[in-house]
C-alpha cells in the first residue's frame, strides 16, 4: 500500500512530486504515455518566474524530475488504465497491475487534439504531426503549414520558420486567439503567412501515402483550393486525460476532472492537479502551483486520516 502516487510527470505531477517527496512520502509517480508531459515538446519558456532568460521546455522537466528524485520520490513507466475506489483505499491499474494508494494525486495532463478528418490517424507521423520541436527540423526548405490561432500555433509557426521556406498558418477565423504578443510576432515574421476564415477540408498524400498538400476551405466564400505543403502541424488545443476516472469522479461535460473544492476531488484522499483539471489558466506555472496545494492537501488529508 503506497501513501502517495502521483500520475503525471509534467509541471504538475513533478510539484506535487518535489513537495511529497520533502514531507516523507515517498510518492510513487507514474510516468505515462508522454513522460515529461506538454512542455517537452515546447522550445523556449519565457514566463516561468525564475529565469529572466528563459529555459528550454525539457530541460525544466528534467531539473523539476531530478529535484524530486533528490528527496525520494519513485518513479514508474507505465500508462493509468483503470481507476477504482473501494472500502477507503484508491486503487489504479498501470499496465495491468492494481496498485494501492491511500492518496491519489491526478495530474495526467492533457494530449493535443486532432480535426478529425479522414484518414487522419494513418498520417500521423507521415507528414502530420502535432509536436515541432520532434518533428521540424525534417522539413528544411520546403512549404509546411499550422492549423490554429492560438499561442500553441503561433509558437509551433515561429519555430518552423527555423527550417521551412514558408510557414502557411491557417486560422478558422479572422483574428488569433493567442496573446499579443506571440501573435504580433507570428504575423511580423517574414516567413509566415497566414490564412484567415481557412480550415482543412482533407488531406493530400502522394503514393507513399505521406501527406503533399491540403484541401483548403474558405469558410467565407465556400471555395475549396489545394495547397501543397510536406507536413501539417496541428496545434489546435487539447483534450484532458480523464479517461480512467469516468464515472468515479467527477468530470466536466469537456471532460475535465472538476474537483469540489480547491484540488480536491468527490472522493477521500483524491486530489487533481494541472492540465487534466484546469481549462482557463493551463500555464506550466499554474500547473506547478496546483500540484504544490494538490500534495500539500494530500498531506494533510493523510495526517488526519491516521
Ligand atoms: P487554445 O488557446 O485553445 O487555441 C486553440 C486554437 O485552435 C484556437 O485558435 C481555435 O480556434 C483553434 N481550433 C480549435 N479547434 C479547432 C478545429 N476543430 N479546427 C480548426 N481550428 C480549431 O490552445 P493552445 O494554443 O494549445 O493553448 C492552450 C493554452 O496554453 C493557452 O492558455 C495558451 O495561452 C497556453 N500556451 C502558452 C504559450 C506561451 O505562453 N508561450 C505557448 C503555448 C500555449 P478559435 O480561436 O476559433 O477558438
Amino acid at each position: 500500500m503506497e501513501q502517495v502516487i502521483i500520475i503525471g510527470t509534467g509541471c504538475a505531477g513533478l510539484t506535487a512530486a518535489i513537495y511529497s517527496a520533502r514531507a516523507n512520502l515517498s510518492p510513487l509517480v507514474i510516468e505515462g504515455n508522454q513522460p515529461g508531459g506538454q512542455l517537452t515538446t515546447t522550445t523556449e519558456v519565457e514566463n516561468f518566474p525564475g529565469f529572466p532568460q528563459g529555459i528550454d521546455g525539457p530541460e525544466l522537466i528534467m531539473r523539476m524530475h531530478e529535484q524530486a528524485e533528490r528527496f525520494g520520490a519513485r518513479f514508474l513507466y507505465g500508462s493509468v488504465e483503470e481507476f477504482d475506489h473501494r472500502d477507503g483505499i484508491n486503487w489504479i491499474k498501470v499496465d495491468g497491475n492494481w496498485l494501492q494508494t491511500r492518496a491519489l494525486i491526478i495530474a495526467s495532463g492533457a494530449s493535443a487534439r486532432w480535426l478529425g478528418l479522414p484518414g487522419e490517424k494513418e498520417l500521423i507521423g507521415h507528414g502530420l504531426t502535432s509536436c515541432a520541436t520532434c518533428d521540424g527540423a525534417f522539413y528544411k526548405n520546403v512549404p509546411v503549414c499550422v492549423v490554429g490561432g492560438g499561442d500553441s500555433a503561433c509558437e509551433e509557426a515561429l519555430f518552423l520558420t527555423r527550417f521551412a521556406s514558408t510557414v502557411y498558418l491557417i486560422h478558422r477565423r479572422d483574428t488569433l486567439r493567442a496573446s499579443k504578443i506571440m501573435a504580433d510576432r507570428a504575423l511580423a515574421h517574414p516567413k509566415i503567412t497566414p490564412l484567415w476564415n481557412t480550415t482543412l477540408a482533407s488531406y493530400l498524400t502522394d503514393e507513399e501515402k505521406k501527406v503533399r498538400g491540403v484541401v483548403l476551405q474558405d469558410l467565407v466564400s465556400g471555395e475549396q483550393r489545394e495547397l501543397e505543403v510536406k507536413c501539417v502541424f496541428v496545434a489546435i488545443g487539447h483534450d484532458a486525460n480523464s479517461g480512467p476516472f469516468a464515472g468515479k469522479l467527477d468530470i466536466d461535460k469537456k471532460g475535465y476532472l472538476l474537483p469540489k473544492r480547491g484540488v480536491e476531488m468527490n472522493l477521500p484522499g483524491v486530489f487533481a492537479a494541472g492540465d487534466v483539471a484546469d481549462q482557463i489558466y493551463r500555464q506550466a506555472i499554474t500547473a506547478a502551483g496546483q500540484g504544490c496545494a494538490a500534495a500539500i492537501s494530500a498531506e494533510r488529508w493523510l495526517a488526519e486520516q491516521s
